[in-house]
């Protein structure tokens, strides 16, 4: 799906007001470097801007228009003059590099502009670096170049030092809810997608996936046994937890959503209702918060955190597990 400059703008407004004075003044530079985690538009943003190079009819003197043939080709990934490079397995390798020099090295094919897009561009070895980087001292007229990376600190100063950076900050939950309710998202559904990931894609993804449709109800479940007794406890895991939650990222998206129920039990015991995420389980959250206290909930959303990190430690995953229920248990009844 392509997204415009105004859905863009919504997302990273610094960083288009910024490449908006760039366009309308022409003084694009020739190298940029957007940094910023997965999921914040550093891709969408650099083809945009591609497009308003490249494209017939730019409106107000920035915005590509999105229906003319340069458009339209870049959107679809086959403009001759447009060059994407990603990693090649783990690496991006000095083979890549010179390629795209040999063909940089040609004049445009139907223009004398020339973009190319270096994606993960933290992942480029030593000699593509290197390579790289002669290519960058000797900017050809009509080039620009964009690397994009999620981590810049992995990149060599003497590349980042001929770049224009621009940092790409995640989307706020608020911005987030809206751009999913207007792409579909139940708005009952958004909020609790916002807190899970930063990626209107993996959230949109997330939406319309079983196994994670599922994944909530086993959570909810569990929470609901955690005032029963130990032993239908180790059953209710055994039966469902363990056969759902293999992966180890499966297995933080579960603890992760644990978390998020005592947060919404958290907010609603402090009368902030209209923070909680799990819409669609407020009555059923009412109930269970009046069963619990503030300081239970923090004891217990302290005792998954821990989980969360023994997992990242690789502690095996059913012992973690048995564990964390016998400690989310305390407080109970039945300890
Ligand atoms: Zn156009």
């Amino acid at each position: 799906m392509v997204k415009t400059w105004d859905q863009l703008e919504e997302f990273q407004p610094t960083v288009l007001k910024m490449l908006k004075n760039s366009l309308v003044k022409n003084r694009v530079a020739h190298a940029y470097l957007f940094e910023g985690i997965r999921g914040t538009g550093k891709r969408e943003i650099g083809l945009l801007l591609t497009k308003a190079l490249f494209c017939t009819s730019v409106i107000d003197g920035f915005k590509p228009c999105e229906a003319c043939n340069n458009c339209r080709r870049i959107s679809n990934g086959n403009h001759p003059d447009v060059h994407l490079v990603e990693p090649d397995g783990l690496s991006i390798k000095v083979d890549q590099i010179r390629s795209l020099q040999a063909e940089f090295s040609k004049k445009g094919v139907e223009s004398l502009k020339k973009v190319y897009l270096i994606s993960h561009a933290d992942k480029m070895s030593v000699s593509a670096a290197n390579s790289l980087l002669k290519f960058l001292e000797e900017p050809n007229p009509g080039t620009t170049a964009f690397l994009l990376t999620e981590q810049p600190q992995q990149i060599l100063p003497t590349i980042l030092s001929r770049c224009q950076i621009l940092a790409f900050h995640p989307l706020s939950p608020q911005v987030m809810i809206k751009q999913l309710v207007e792409n579909g998202v139940a708005p009952a559904k958004a909020p609790l997608l916002a807190q899970l990931t930063n990626s209107l894609d993996e959230a949109q993804k997330l939406n319309v996936d079983e196994w994670f449709a599922q994944a909530q109800k086993i959570v909810l479940k569990l929470y609901e046994v955690l005032g029963k007794n130990p032993l239908e406890i180790m059953v209710s895991l055994q039966a469902d937890w363990f056969s759902h939650f293999k992966e180890k990222e499966q297995i933080h998206r579960g603890l992760d959503l644990l978390l998020l129920i005592f947060k919404d039990l958290l907010y609603i015991q402090l009368d902030k209702q209209e923070q909680i995420v799990f819409i669609a389980e407020n009555e059923r959250l009412k109930q269970f918060a009046l069963k619990t206290s503030g300081k239970r909930l923090s004891d217990q959303m302290s005792a998954v955190l821990d989980a969360k990190r023994k997992l990242e430690k690789n502690m095996n995953p059913q012992l973690m597990m048995e564990q964390l229920v016998l400690k989310l248990q305390e407080g109970s009844s039945f300890v």
